[in-house]
C-alpha cells in the first residue's frame, strides 16, 4: 500500500517559479543560437513541455528512453537505451532534460552516448538533484531543486506508473 506523504514537497506555484528562472538562465546562456532539447522519456516529459515554452531562443525538440528502474523505487544499476533519438545532433548545442538525478548513470550515459556524435555542446538540466545519491561524479549544468533522500512523485515522476500527473511533487512512502 503506498501512501502519499500530507506535506507537498514542491507546489505547483514554487515548480513554475523555479521554471522560469532556469528557462531564463538558459535563454540568456544561448541567446542567438539554436538549441536542440532532449527529454528523457518517461519522467521529464512534464518539465520539459513547460521549460520549452519559457525559453526564448528556437528550440528543436527530441527524446530518448532510458531504464534503469524496472519497477518499485530501487535501481537495478544498469542503464539500458530502449529508444534512441532522431535527430542528427552534430555540430548543435544540445540540451537534455531529466526529471532527476540520483546516482547519476543515466544522465551519464546518455551524456557519452550523445558526445560520440559530436555535437558542438552538450549540457545537461535537471528539475531535481539527490546529490548525496550519486554512485559516480555527476554535475548537472542547471538544477531545479537539490534534495535529500526520499522517494518523489508528480510532475511527470511516478511510482509505478501512479502519480505523473500531479501537478505538484510529494514524498511517498513506499513500505
Ligand atoms: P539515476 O540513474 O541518476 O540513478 O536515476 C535516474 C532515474 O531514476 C530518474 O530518471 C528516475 O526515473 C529514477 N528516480 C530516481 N529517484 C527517483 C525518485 O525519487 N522518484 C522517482 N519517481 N524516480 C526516481
Amino acid at each position: 500500500m503506498v501512501e502519499m506523504s500530507k506535506e507537498i514537497l514542491f507546489s505547483r506555484v514554487a515548480i513554475q517559479k523555479r521554471v522560469k528562472e532556469i528557462a531564463s538562465q538558459i535563454s540568456k546562456d544561448y541567446a542567438g543560437r539554436e538549441l536542440v532539447v532532449i527529454g528523457i522519456l518517461k519522467g521529464a516529459f512534464i518539465f520539459m513541455a513547460d521549460l520549452v515554452r519559457e525559453i526564448s531562443v528556437p528550440c528543436r525538440i527530441d527524446f530518448a528512453r532510458l531504464a534503469s528502474y524496472g519497477t518499485g523505487s530501487e535501481s537495478s544499476g544498469k542503464v539500458v537505451m530502449t529508444k534512441d533519438i532522431e535527430t542528427s545532433i552534430k555540430d548543435r548545442d544540445i540540451l537534455i532534460v531529466e526529471d532527476i538525478v540520483d546516482t547519476g548513470l543515466t544522465l551519464q550515459y546518455l551524456v557519452d552516448w550523445l558526445k560520440e556524435r559530436n555535437p558542438r555542446s552538450l549540457k545537461t538540466c535537471v528539475f531535481l538533484d539527490k546529490r548525496k545519491r550519486r554512485k559516480i561524479s555527476f554535475e548537472a549544468n542547471y538544477v531545479g531543486f537539490t534534495i535529500d533522500d526520499g522517494f518523489v512523485v508528480g510532475y511527470g515522476l511516478d511510482f509505478n506508473e501512479q502519480f505523473r500527473f500531479s501537478p505538484d511533487i510529494y514524498i511517498i512512502n513506499t513500505n
